[in-house]
Parts: structure tokens; sequence; C-alpha cells
């Protein structure tokens, strides 16, 4: 192997490699690189323990003193990309570009918790003759933050640098596919002076996700993951009576006019659903081309075909995800469906058993087939034809899902109404993947997102704390009222 067997990280150190584990691999090679252990529950109580002691002496301090750790940690981020970005490539598949860009983004993340002094102040004011009140936010407490695999640093930082720099103790649980990154993520942080406890790193699959929701000294969970499993991960935290904002899948929905800008069109479209191999939630999903876009579409098949696997487009994650993907695209041909581009059975010299897909266009797809409406996440577009923009729009909201909605167009009154009535948490225009950045939150709607409020950005401040409201009277003069 690669590397060595993957170790939580409990207290500030590596623990023992003594639990069954599963075997990682790299995607591009299909081959195994390490074995990642599965935690349960005497694990998940050791890290907790730690971080109750960890716990009053990091929320004790003023939150100016807790960002100058994510000061120096993004300092460490940059001068490590390098190495950051080659764990992700190995682990996850993606090319050098997006894995760098996934660490760019992990920085942005944490150049916000550095401004939280800035935003996250208190309130104050006399509500009556020489009576105060004053709203503070305090830590929840021990939270935990559960992630997929198609961002193995990006989707962590989503709620680490937020989290912690608001005081509290965090407890991840990588997904099991991508465990490497976690490990380096925790040393940097203890090298930017992190207290021991205040980040560890549990891993594991279903056993400890389960484990996480039920512990009753664990106050909040972020999820990030499929629809499915966040479902259940929402359900079961809350009915454990903890806060829980669990993001869920997508179905991206992009709406071509007639008169969007051709080029500009084609190529923000193939970028989109080829991107990360299409494994972004994200990820243009559904081009629904109103009335005269052919030209557009002729375009976006030369850029695809022109693009290379295993240079311009990394594998999807697995074996499994590779016969998923491939069967969602029989299917839709086998309905009637036109397969404009094929990614089938493509293969990469010197990479044969790599799990490699490329860029699958698929024209005249009905919505109500299964490829339209199931999250496929894999690097497939599927376009839907629509008469006008209010069908086109009928066919974005009749989704179930409701993370990221776009439109191409050169009218304001056209991008307006896709603005308004899309039903999707991010909408763009002329955008193929419209990710707000910070200070903005990051959140969808419908079965995308579970919970209340964003899980970044300023959305987010309100989940990792609590507020207390104080009422003061130091005025004797002040007499005496209803609120005496
Ligand atoms: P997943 O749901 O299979 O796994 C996510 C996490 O849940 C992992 O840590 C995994 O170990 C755990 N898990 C899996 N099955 C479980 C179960 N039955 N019970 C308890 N825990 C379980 O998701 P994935 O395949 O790793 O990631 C891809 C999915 O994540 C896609 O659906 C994608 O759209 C979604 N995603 C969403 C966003 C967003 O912002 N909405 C961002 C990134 C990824």
């Amino acid at each position: 192997m690669k590397y060595p067997a993957i170790r939580n990280y409990i207290g500030g150190a590596f623990a023992a490699a003594d639990l069954p584990g599963l075997d990682v691999f790299d995607p591009s090679a299909g081959v195994v690189i390490s074995r990642v252990p599965m935690s349960g529950v005497r694990e998940l109580d050791a890290a907790v323990a730690v971080a109750k002691r960890a716990f009053p002496a990091w929320s004790g301090l003023p939150i100016k003193e807790r960002v100058q750790v994510f000061f120096r940690y993004r300092a460490l981020l940059e001068r490590h990309i390098d190495e950051l970005a080659a764990l992700v490539t190995e682990e996850n598949g993606k090319i050098d570009s997006e894995a760098r860009a996934e660490v760019l983004k992990a920085i942005e993340l944490c150049e916000f918790a550095c401004s939280l002094p800035q935003i996250a102040t208190g309130e104050v004011l006399e509500v009556s003759r020489g009576v105060e009140c004053r709203v503070e936010r305090y830590p929840v407490g021990i939270v935990a933050g559960i992630t997929p695999f198609n961002f193995p640093s990006m989707v962590p930082h989503w709620s680490i640098p937020n989290a912690i720099a608001l005081g509290n103790c965090f407890i991840l649980k990588p997904s099991e596919m991508v465990p490497l990154s976690a490990g380096r993520i925790a040393e940097l942080l203890a090298e930017a002076g992190l207290p021991a406890g205040v980040f560890q790193v549990v891993h594991g699959g279903r056993e400890i996700v389960e484990t996480i929701c039920d512990h009753p000294e664990i106050r909040a969970v972020s999820f990030v993951g499929s629809t499915k499993t966040a479902k259940v991960v929402y359900r079961r935290a809350t009915n454990n009576l903890k806060r829980c904002l669990a993001l869920g899948g997508a179905k991206n929905h992009l709406i071509v006019m007639p008169d969007a800008d051709k080029e500009l069109a084609a190529t923000n479209i193939i970028a989109s659903m080829s991107g990360c191999a299409g494994q972004r939630c994200m990820a243009a999903s559904v081009m629904v081309a109103v009335s005269a876009t052919d030209h557009v579409i002729a375009r976006m098949v030369e850029i695809a075909k022109a693009m290379v696997p295993g240079k311009d487009i990394g594998p999807v994650i697995s074996a499994e995800a590779k016969a998923r993907i491939s069967g969602y695209i029989a299917e839709a041909e086998a309905q009637g469906a036109k397969v404009l581009v094929d990614g089938r059975n493509v293969k990469v010299a010197g990479r044969e058993n790599g799990y490699f897909l490329g860029p699958t266009i698929i024209d005249h797809v009905k919505p109500e087939m299964k490829i339209a409406q199931e999250e496929v996440f894999g690097p497939v577009l599927v376009i839907v034809r629509a008469p006008d923009v209010d069908a086109a729009l009928e066919v974005e909201n009749a989704s179930p899902f409701g993370n990221a909605a776009s439109v191409y167009t050169e009218s304001g009154g056209v991008a307006r109404k896709v603005m308004e009535r899309a039903s999707a948490g991010m909408v763009g225009v002329n955008v193929g993947v419209p990710v707000p950045r910070e200070p903005f939150s990051f959140g969808g709607w419908n079965e995308s997102r579970f919970g209340v409020g964003d899980i970044t950005g300023r959305g987010s401040i309100e989940f990792w704390t609590q507020s207390k409201k104080m009422t003061t009277k130091w005025n004797r003069e002040a007499g005496t009222n209803w609120m005496s």
C-alpha cells in the first residue's frame, strides 16, 4: 500500500491502528492505496471525552484570539498546497487543477473564519431609561461534521473553520472513500497552534455516523452527502434533540434560451457538467433547451468530444459508480433518447483499471425518464426540450431537489423571471456553477437541504452558536417599571 493504514486523530495524536477497516482505492488506477478504520462507540466516546476537557479553555478565549489559529493555518494551507492537492488527486481522482481549486476554496473558507470577529459581534440597546438589553453569541459545545467523497478538503472546511473559530470543539467523520486529507488537516491545525482536542477525526461508515447522531454530548451535526443519507442523519440527529443541518443531493437545471451567447453557454455548460467528473452537487445535470438552441448544442458536442479523459477529466470515484452511471445512460438510450456524445468505454493509456468515463450528452430526454429525475452524479448531461421559458421553469420546478439552477440569456427580463421562479437555493445567470462565494452562504432548497439556515458564510454563524439575551440596569435613577 502506498500509504500506511489511516488512523483516527484523537486528543492531538494519531490513535493506534487496531480496528477492522476497509480498503481505500486510487480511482484513477483502481488500486488499493490504504486502509480506513471503521470506528464505533469506543472511539467516539474517547474523542468526546477529550473534547469535553478542551472545551472550557477554548470557548473561554476571546474570538480575536481563536481566529489567530486560522490566520496561521491559512498560511500553512497555502504553503502546502501542492502536497494537499496531490492527496486529493490520489484519493478522489480529481485532475490537478481541480484538486488545487479545492484547496484554494478551503483557504477562502479560512479567510471568512478570520473575519468572524468583525461580523459576529453582539448587539446592545438601551431599551428603557437606564436598562440595557444585549445579545452575545456562545458556542454550542461539542459538534460534529459528516462529509461526502466528492470534496475531501473543501467540504470539511465548510464547517471546520467557522465552527471552531466560534468556540466549538469539532469532530470530523470524513467519507470512508477519501480519508487521506483529514489527517493532514489535523496535523496542520495542530501546527497552527490549535490545542489538542479542539479538532479530532473519527473514521468509519454507517455505524460511526449513527453513533454521532445518538451521542448525548454532541450538540450539533452538520452533514453533507446524498439525499438518502441526509434524511437518515437529519431524522436521527433531531430525534435525539440535536441541531442538524443536512445537505443532500442535487439535480441542477440549466435553462438555455435562444438568445444565449453561444460560446459562453457552451463552454460553461460543458465545464459545469464535466468538472470533477460531474461529481459536484453544483454540476449541470439537466439542460432545458428552449426553442431554437441547436447551435448551442452543436458547439457543446464539439467541446465535449475534444476533451481527453485522464487529462481534462478525472475518473469517477469507484467501479460501482462507473457501472451505475453507465446503466443510467443505457436505460435512457433504450427508452429512445439520443446519445450525442458517449463517454462509456473510454480507455486511458497506462491507467486501464481506472474508473474513467468521458463527458456524455444525451438529447431528447423526456422529463419523466429516470435519468432526468434522479441524481446521476457523473459526467452526464441530459437535454430536455421546452417551447418557452415558462415550460422550462415547469420542468425545473418539478424536480424534488433544489440545489442550483441557471439561465443563459441576454434578456434581463427572462433572467429575472428565472431568478424569482426557480425552485432552488442558488441561482445563476450566465454562470454554470453558481456557488455563492464568501461572505455569502451556501445552501439549497427542498430535498437538497434539511434544517434551517446555510452551511457557510454568515448563515453558519447562527448554526454554530447560541445567543444569550441579557438585560442589565446599573442606574438607580432608572426607577421602577414593568421590567423591574
Ligand atoms: P453519501 O450519502 O453516500 O455519504 C455521505 C456520508 O454519509 C459519508 O461520510 C458516509 O460514510 C455516510 N453514510 C453513507 N451511507 C450512510 C448510511 N446509510 N447511514 C449513515 N451514514 C452513511 O454521499 P457520497 O456518495 O459520499 O457523496 C455524494 C453525494 O453528496 C451526492 O449526492 C452529492 O450531491 C452530495 N453532495 C451534496 C452537497 C451539497 O452541498 N448539497 C455537496 C457535496 C456533495
